[in-house]
């Protein structure tokens, strides 16, 4: 098999994966903050650590992957300013901060077994890992990295050398002029470790610490939680490329201070689902989430497949018009090989070609979208023999998470009523009358059923 290799954020390079203990591959994602349902742009972040992952398990590798949940201190603002969101959330939604965290993260999970997301082998929870999180800010505390304000403990991003070498930030321009903006802060760049409750507030989520009552800051959850799970040098760190120049930024500064040793050795980022060319945020209202999709009569799994379409390190600019564009070459595929199961004839077995050509995609820093051209090329191989083929491809979807082993034909029982309307749609396209076509559309999709144009005419698909 080819070498793997995966562009790693630090050196801007594409690299030969060489793990630290071999055969096995440690890899940590920054996960959801549960104060609020997570749209379809968070959703890309975690399928692409999922095809992170199921490229590493082809390969071999044995991988522990750990995700953690932000329960608190992740404040509205970056610069440590602003309310945590999930007190926020606790107040607007009349429930307690552990309600939320419990139901957002719940429906989080949903969503991820919904896209065939697998689940890590660790969950952790930042308000359960607090003591670790003390003792990080204490290390650092003893190595003169921190200072104190009236608000809180922060830390000196002047005293870590490389401050800012994953996003290559030139800090000399960041320090100049504007104090103001950073209050109490000695510098631009410097980030809150431990903040204070403020006086007269009872926040629901605070603890005792040494240096006051308060809570942790977002950073150092995932860096205490990292280590604590994976070592103080791990393989993978994965995350959206919004947090590269503050949050992994800080990350390394801190973990790399209390230690002194490389924190991790591959950063991995997935770029934005934009829509409409804009960043797709909770904070400015929120966007689609995989139920919503599936309202609109959708499968998670088209949404997969769209994903796959385009390489994690490029945007991708969602609409309806390109899930739309996906779901139909999704459920192609899926009647293909349907076909393909019932397929008698013999052929000839060209499974090392096909091989070859999906393993040169997937080991080059997961080029997902030619590895989909490699099983469609399949497909259409007519002189490759059926059954070798549905072997190669149930074990492509190791990597894929289609769920092809588990594809059958949809035997779709629908009423009289609808058949019937499904009639008079046909009749209209075929006069051209597209809009009067559309309201039959609509009318079935109200009882249940989204009807697509095929070459063999009309097919019926339960919502
Ligand atoms: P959050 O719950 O906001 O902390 O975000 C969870 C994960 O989703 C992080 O890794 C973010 O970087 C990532 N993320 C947020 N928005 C998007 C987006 N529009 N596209 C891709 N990833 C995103
Ligand atoms: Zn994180």
């Amino acid at each position: 098999m080819t070498e793997l290799k995966l562009y790693n954020t630090l050196t801007r390079k594409k690299e030969v994966f060489k793990p630290i203990k071999k055969e096995e591959a440690g890899m940590y994602s920054c996960g959801p903050t549960v104060y609020w349902f997570q749209h379809i742009g968070n959703m890309r972040a975690y399928l692409f650590a999922d095809a992170l992952k199921r490229v590493l398990e082809y390969n071999g590798y044995k991988v522990k992957h750990v995700i953690n949940v932000t329960d608190v201190g992740h404040l509205t603002s970056d610069a440590d300013e602003g309310e945590d969101k999930m007190e926020k959330a606790a107040v607007k939604e009349g429930k307690s901060a552990e309600e939320i965290a419990g139901f957002y993260f719940k429906v989080f999970r949903e969503d991820l077994k919904k896209l065939n997301i697998k689940e890590p082998s660790v969950w952790c929870r930042a308000t359960e890992h607090i003591k670790e999180q003390i003792e990080l800010i204490k290390k650092l505390e003893e190595k003169g990295f921190t200072y104190k304000t009236s608000d809180g403990i922060y830390f000196n991003s002047t005293k870590f050398k490389d401050y800012g070498k994953l996003a290559r930030l030139k800090i000399g321009g960041l320090e100049s002029g504007k104090r103001v903006a950073f209050g109490e802060k000695k510098h631009r760049t410097d980030f809150a470790l431990w903040k204070f409750s403020s006086p007269g507030e009872k926040r629901q989520q605070e603890w005792k610490s040494p240096w006051g009552v308060g809570f942790p800051g977002w950073h150092v959850e995932c860096s205490a939680m990292s280590m604590k799970y994976l070592g103080e040098n791990f393989d993978i760190h994965t995350g959206g490329e919004d947090h590269i120049s503050v949050h992994h930024t800080n990350e390394i500064a801190q973990s790399e201070s209390a230690t002194g040793k490389k924190f991790v050795d591959y950063w991995m980022h997935v770029a934005f689902l934009l829509n409409k060319g804009e960043k797709v945020s909770k904070s400015k209202g929120g966007f689609f989430t995989v139920s919503e999709l599936q309202e609109k009569g959708y499968n998670p799994l088209d949404f997969r497949y769209l994903c796959l379409l385009t390489h994690y390190r490029k945007p991708l600019n969602f609409s309806l018009d390109n899930l739309d564009a996906a779901k139909n070459a999704h459920r192609k595929m899926i009647r293909k090989i349907v076909e393909l199961k019932s397929e008698k004839h013999k052929g000839q077995d060209d499974t090392e070609k096909y091989e070859e050509l999906f393993e040169n995609a997937i080991n080059d820093d997961l080029n997902l979208s030619e590895a989909i051209g490699v099983v469609w090329g399949m497909l259409d191989d007519f002189n490759f023999d059926p059954k070798k083929k549905l072997k190669l491809l149930e074990r492509f979807d190791q990597v894929l998470g289609l769920g092809i082993k588990e594809m059958k034909e949809e035997k779709v029982e629908a009423s009289k009523e609808i058949l019937e309307l499904v009639k008079e749609r046909e009749k209209l396209r075929k006069a051209k009358m597209w809009a009067d076509a559309d309201i039959f559309r609509e009318r079935i999709l109200e009882k249940g059923f989204i009807v697509s144009d095929t070459d063999d005419g009309p097919r019926l698909e339960k919502i």
